[in-house]
C-alpha cells in the first residue's frame, strides 16, 4: 500500500494533538493525526479509574483559545472528574469538527526521516504508512504506563487492571477483596474512592507521598456566571505564575516569619482548595532544606491528627523526601480511609512483595488472596512515550540512543539531529497547569511552521550550539530546587523500567514566565537558533 501523504503528521489526540490540529488546519494545511486510542482525550480517555479527576482548577485547565467555547462550556465542579473532562474534550472535537482528521486505533511504531526528500515516513501497528514533511509529537508526558517488575504477574487468576488502562465499563468491586500496588497521586484518588465499596482493601506501599486536601465542591450557578465573566483575568493570572496555576508563590520566606505567622499561613493553605499549599507556599519551602523541614513537620502533624492508629500514621509519613519535592497528590478523605476496619496498609519496605500468585500477592511474611488487583504504578514519564517509537532522524540517528543519559533539545520543541520534528510538551518544556503550557507551545510551533512555509524552507533543525546552551540553562534552573535531589518520575527514575535509575532533568524548571519570554525572543529575532534550508 502506498503511503498516505499529508502536510503534517501529528501523533496523539489529547489536548496537545487536538489543539495543534486546530491551529495547523487554520493555516490551510492538510493534517493527519494518528492516535493509539479509539477516541480523543489522551490522559482523560485512558485514565478511567474510580476517582480520577483534576488537581487543576477546572476553569483554569480548559482551552482558552475560543471565547465561544469558554462561554458555552460549564464545568460542574471546581475540580472536574475524568468523565466530565472526557465529555469536554469530545465537545471540543465535535464543535471544531476535528475527528475527521484523526485516525484512531493507530499506534505509531516507527518514524523515519528521509534525508533525500526531507520527509518523515511513519508506520502504525498493523502496517499502514504515512508520509509528511513535518512530524509533530503530541505523545503526552504521562502516556507510557508501567507495570511493576514483580515475578508471577501473568499468573493471577482474578481480574487485574492498570489504572491507565481501566475498562470502559464500570468494574464492580462491591464486597470484593481488592489489592492495590502504589500510593502515588492516582493510587490516592483510587483508594479513597473504592474503600467504601470494596469488601476489603489492602494497600501495598513502597514510598508514601505527602498529600494535601483538594477541597473540591460543585460550582454554583452564581460562581458559574462569575467564572464565565472572569476568564480574561483567570488566564492573565495563569500567565503570571511560574507554574501556570492560579496560585502564586508567596514572596516571604518561611524562615523570615514568626512561628505563629508560619503556622497560621500553613493552616490557611491546608484549608483552601487546590495546589496553593504546594506552589503558593513560602518562597523558600521548595529550595531551602530548613524551611522544607518545617513544612514537612506541619504536614506530618496533620497526618498524625487524621490517622487514628499511630503506627499506621508513621508509615504514611514520608521519610525519604521532603514536602513538595515530588508531585503533590491532592486528596479527599484519603488519610481517614486507614481508620476503616476493611482497609490495611502494608509497607513493602518492611515486608517486600516476593511474587504475584494465582490467588493474590505473597510478601516475605504473608500470602494475600484477592479477587481484584490494581496496578497504580504510574508511567515512564516524559521520554517513555518517545522510547516506545523507533524514531530515526538525519542519517538514521536513533532518538532513543541519543537521549540515553539526557534528552538533547532546544526549548524542548526540537531535538538535535531530528529535522522537521516538533515536540509538544517534550522534555525541557515548562510544566504545571499543563494546558496553559500546551497552548503556548502549540502557538509557538504554529508560528514557526508558518515562518517555514512563508520562506519556503524544506528543512529546519536546531543548531548544536543552541542545543548545548539550552541544556546548560535547563540544568542550571534546577540547581537550587530540592526536588532535583529526590527520586521520582519527574527526575527520570522508574524502578520498573530498565535503565531508569539515573536522575535526569526532564522539564524546564526556570518557570513558565521565563520559558515564554525566551521562546518569544527566539521568534522575534527570526529563529536564529535554527538551521534553515
Ligand atoms: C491521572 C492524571 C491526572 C492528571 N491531572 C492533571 C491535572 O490536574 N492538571 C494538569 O495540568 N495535568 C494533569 N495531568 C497531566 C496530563 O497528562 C495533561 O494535563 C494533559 O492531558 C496532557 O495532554 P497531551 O495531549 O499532551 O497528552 P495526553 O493526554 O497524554 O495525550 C497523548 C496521546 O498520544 C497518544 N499516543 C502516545 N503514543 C502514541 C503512539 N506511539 N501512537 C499513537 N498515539 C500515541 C496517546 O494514546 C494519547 O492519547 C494528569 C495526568 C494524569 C495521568
Amino acid at each position: 500500500m502506498p503511503p498516505i501523504d499529508s502536510d503534517a503528521i501529528i501523533i496523539g489526540a489529547g489536548i496537545s494533538g487536538m489543539y495543534q490540529l486546530y491551529r495547523l488546519r487554520a493555516l490551510g494545511m492538510q493534517v493527519q493525526v494518528l492516535e493509539a486510542g479509539t477516541d480523543v482525550g489522551g490522559t482523560w480517555y485512558w485514565n478511567r479509574y474510580p476517582g480520577a479527576r483534576f488537581d487543576s482548577e477546572s476553569w483554569s485547565y480548559g482551552y482558552s483559545f475560543s471565547e465561544e467555547l469558554l462561554q458555552e462550556w460549564e464545568w460542574p465542579e471546581h475540580f472536574a472528574a475524568q468523565p466530565d473532562t472526557l465529555r469536554y474534550l469530545n465537545y471540543v472535537a465535535q464543535k471544531f469538527d476535528l475527528k475527521k482528521h484523526i485516525t484512531f486505533n493507530a499506534r505509531v511504531t516507527t518514524a523515519y526521516f528521509n534525508d533525500a526528500d526531507n520527509h518523515w515516513a511513519v508506520s502504525v501497528e498493523g502496517g499502514a504508512h504515512y508520509r509528511a514533511p513535518l512530524l509533530i509529537t503530541a505523545l503526552g508526558p504521562l502516556s507510557a504506563y508501567t507495570l511493576p517488575n514483580i515475578p508471577g504477574r501473568d499468573q493471577f487468576k482474578g481480574k487485574a487492571y492498570h489504572t491507565a488502562r481501566w475498562p470502559h465499563d464500570p468494574v464492580d468491586m462491591k464486597g470484593k477483596r481488592v489489592g492495590i500496588i502504589g500510593t502515588g497521586a492516582t493510587a490516592i484518588q483510587t483508594i479513597q474512592t473504592i474503600a467504601k465499596d470494596v469488601g476489603h482493601l489492602t494497600v501495598f506501599q513502597r514510598t508514601p507521598n505527602w498529600a494535601a486536601p483538594l477541597h473540591n465542591r460543585k460550582i454554583t450557578p452564581e460562581e458559574q456566571a462569575q467564572i464565565k465573566a472572569s476568564y480574561p483575568e483567570i488566564f492573565a493570572r495563569c500567565r503570571e505564575t511560574s507554574t501556570c496555576f492560579i496560585h502564586q508563590t508567596d514572596p516571604r520566606n518561611a524562615l523570615d516569619v514568626s512561628p505563629e505567622e508560619r503556622e497560621a499561613f500553613w493552616e490557611k493553605l491546608y484549608s483552601e482548595p487546590g495546589f496553593g499549599i504546594w506552589v503558593g507556599n513560602f518562597a523558600d519551602v521548595l529550595t531551602n532544606p530548613a524551611a522544607n523541614d518545617l513544612a514537612s513537620a506541619f504536614m506530618a502533624k496533620k497526618i498524625r491528627q487524621r490517622v487514628k492508629d499511630p503506627a499506621v500514621a508513621e508509615k504514611l509519613i514520608p521519610k525519604n523526601h521532603g514536602f513538595g519535592t515530588r508531585r503533590l497528590p491532592l486528596e479527599s478523605g484519603y488519610y481517614e480511609v486507614y481508620n476503616q476496619d476493611n482497609v490495611r496498609l502494608i509497607d513493602i519496605n518492611e515486608t517486600p512483595i516476593e511474587c504475584i500468585t494465582p490467588e493474590g500477592i505473597k510478601t516475605s511474611q504473608e500470602q494475600f488472596q484477592f479477587d481484584i488487583l490494581i496496578y497504580a504504578t504510574g508511567f515512564d514519564g516524559v521520554t517513555g512515550p518517545y522510547d516506545r517509537i523507533d524514531i530515526r532522524g538525519a542519517g538514521g540517528l536513533s532518538l532513543k540512543k541519543e537521549w540515553v543519559g539526557t534528552p538533547k533539545t532546544f526549548l524542548g520543541v526540537m531535538a538535535e539531529g531530528f529535522p522537521n520534528m516538533l515536540m509538544i510538551l517534550g522534555p525541557h518544556t515548562a510544566r504545571g497547569n499543563i494546558p496553559r503550557n500546551i497552548e503556548e507551545i502549540v502557538d509557538w510551533v504554529t508560528d514557526m511552521i508558518n515562518h517555514m512555509r512563508q520562506h519556503q524552507y524544506n528543512r529546519v533543525e536546531p543548531r548544536p550550539d543552541a542545543v548545548a546552551a539550552w541544556g546548560e540553562h535547563v540544568e542550571k534552573a534546577v540547581e537550587n530546587l530540592l526536588f532535583s535531589q529526590v527520586n521520582s518520575w519527574q527526575t527520570g527514575i522508574n524502578r520498573n523500567v530498565e535503565g531508569r535509575d539515573v536522575r535526569r532533568t526532564l522539564g524546564y524548571y526556570g518557570g513558565a514566565v521565563e520559558y515564554r519570554r525566551m521562546a518569544q525572543e527566539v521568534a522575534i529575532k527570526g529563529y536564529r537558533e535554527f538551521l534553515w534550508r
